[in-house]
């Protein structure tokens, strides 16, 4: 327990937290509730302690952004010191040495000639502004009616209406319909539940082959951009197979259509690379970036753009129509730099794609088991797909099941989610070997409970 709270103190915060705190996917009546609200109070390393002094692995990283783990006074120093200097620009103007550097480091490690930044406030307007940078583009570029963007089915690109309609997540957001018009869908990679009932590699890629289709459906002179993550996080870690970038790109080139790459979860070495789609070896036009970048230690998302967009804006003395007062603050561009230091001295991208191997050794293992039907993943980003029936693939259920899982896994100390039915595996990339072992430890124990009380 919390040695400043006394139980009083405890009792008191629930009960502010019953009547005034309003928790996203929670219903309202259960807020405060022990069992489903939990109050954390200190994070170390992979690890997170609540107020009753419990502590648990953090093996969703936060929400998929703590890449260099809690605690790192690297970066809480570098922005005290950076608000104590100046902790904002008069006006809009991005011009201060953070920022700048920032820019400059993002484009030294994002893949091609990604070169040119604008900043946001995290990932949803991160994929607002990319697909604003696209059709501005295409403006400038003669082709005024280009305003389609493509995206798959099944993913989430953020809660403004616009990164809603791309994602179209089943029905859970239908109550705000209509959604933002113009975009269009095709579908996902999942090869392990293939949406077009096919198998690789006899399905030619279809998935891919699907993008053009679209495209010249709805008419080429029509269409912005397409835009997906370089690996869905919704439709659970759904990895690609080797041709399917190069196809993708290959096909936007042929249409003039733009190729906006999400990154916000799979950046900044999540999946073993600075940025997913490198594993690929594919350059888009634009890429969208939040998370990660500051490690979730300050609020930022940001946009970079290649040369050609850049240049085109540069030609046109255009400007880019897009202002967010928050976007590229000080503290957050310096959270930004110390976050990409951290990354650099320890060798985060080499050591989360060599520990995506020891994972992928550690939880193999766990095929075994009658209720586990895919595990699949790559560096720090893995799911584990339960199943009723290995044969059938029949999904578990999706709330019952589901919950009897997290709740061991809490009971058991490690928090992660299971929604559609995959446990996520995506500890921050400072997991050592040891940490790995004791969280698969954890995790082969939730299923067999799930087992025992299933099968
Ligand atoms: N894109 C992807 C792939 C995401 O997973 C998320 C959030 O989880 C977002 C965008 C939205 O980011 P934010 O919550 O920072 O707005």
């Amino acid at each position: 327990m919390d040695e400043s709270l006394t139980q009083e103190d405890i009792n008191d915060l629930r009960e502010k937290a019953a009547k005034h705190v309003w928790l996203p996917y929670t219903p309202v009546g259960q807020h405060g509730d022990t069992n489903v609200m939990q109050i954390f109070v200190e994070a170390d390393g992979i690890r997170v302690t609540d107020v009753e002094g419990k502590s648990y692995i953090d093996a969703f990283s936060g929400l998929m952004y703590k890449n260099v783990g809690h605690g790192r006074q690297e970066i809480v120093d570098a922005v005290h010191e950076q608000l104590q200097k100046m902790s904002s620009v008069p006006m809009f103007y991005d011009g201060t040495i953070p920022s700048i550097l920032l820019a400059a480091k993002l484009a030294e490690i994002t893949p091609g000639d990604l070169s040119r930044v604008h900043y946001v406030s995290g990932g949803s307007e991160a994929n607002e502004v990319a697909i604003k940078v696209a059709k501005q583009y295409h403006r400038l570029s003669g082709s005024p009616d280009r305003y389609k963007v493509i995206a798959r089915q099944g993913e989430y690109h953020g809660f403004t209406h616009m990164t809603m309609a791309l994602g179209k997540s089943g029905g859970f957001y239908s109550v705000f319909e209509p959604l933002t018009p113009g975009v269009r869908h095709i579908p996902q990679p999942y090869c392990y539940r293939c949406p077009l009932a096919l198998s690789y590699p006899d399905c030619g890629v279809a998935c891919a082959k699907s993008l053009e289709s679209t495209i010249e459906n709805e008419g080429p002179h029509t269409v912005a951009a397409f835009l997906t993550a370089s690996i869905s996080q919704q439709t659970p870690v759904a990895v690609p197979p080797a041709e399917y970038w190069p196809m993708i790109r290959s096909i936007c080139d042929r249409y003039g259509v733009l190729l906006i790459d999400d990154e916000v979860v799979c950046g900044f070495g999540r999946t073993g690379k600075w940025f997913g789609i490198e594993n690929w070896d594919v350059v888009p036009d634009i890429m969208a970036m939040a998370k990660g970048i500051t490690s979730g230690y300050q609020p930022l998302g940001a946009v970079i753009a290649s040369e050609k967009i850049s240049e085109t804006f540069e030609k046109s003395e255009d400007v880019l129509r897009n202002v967010t007062t928050y976007g590229g603050m000080p503290g957050s561009c310096a959270a930004g730099l110390a976050n990409l230091t951290i990354f650099e001295e320890e060798g985060l991208i080499e050591k989360s794609a060599s520990m995506g191997k020891y994972i992928s050794d550690r939880l193999q293992p766990l095929n075994q088991h009658p209720m586990v039907g895919d595990i699949r993943g790559m560096g720090m980003f893995w799911g584990i797909e339960m199943v009723k029936d290995k044969e059938t693939k029949e999904p578990i259920n999706a709330r019952k099941d589901v919950a009897t899982l997290t709740g061991k896994l809490t009971d058991l100390g490690l928090i992660t989610r299971a929604d559609n039915g995959t446990i996520r595996f995506m500890p921050p990339l400072v997991t050592t070997e040891e940490e790995v072992d004791e969280a698969v430890g954890i995790v082969e124990e939730a299923i067999s409970h799930l087992e025992t009380e299933l099968l």
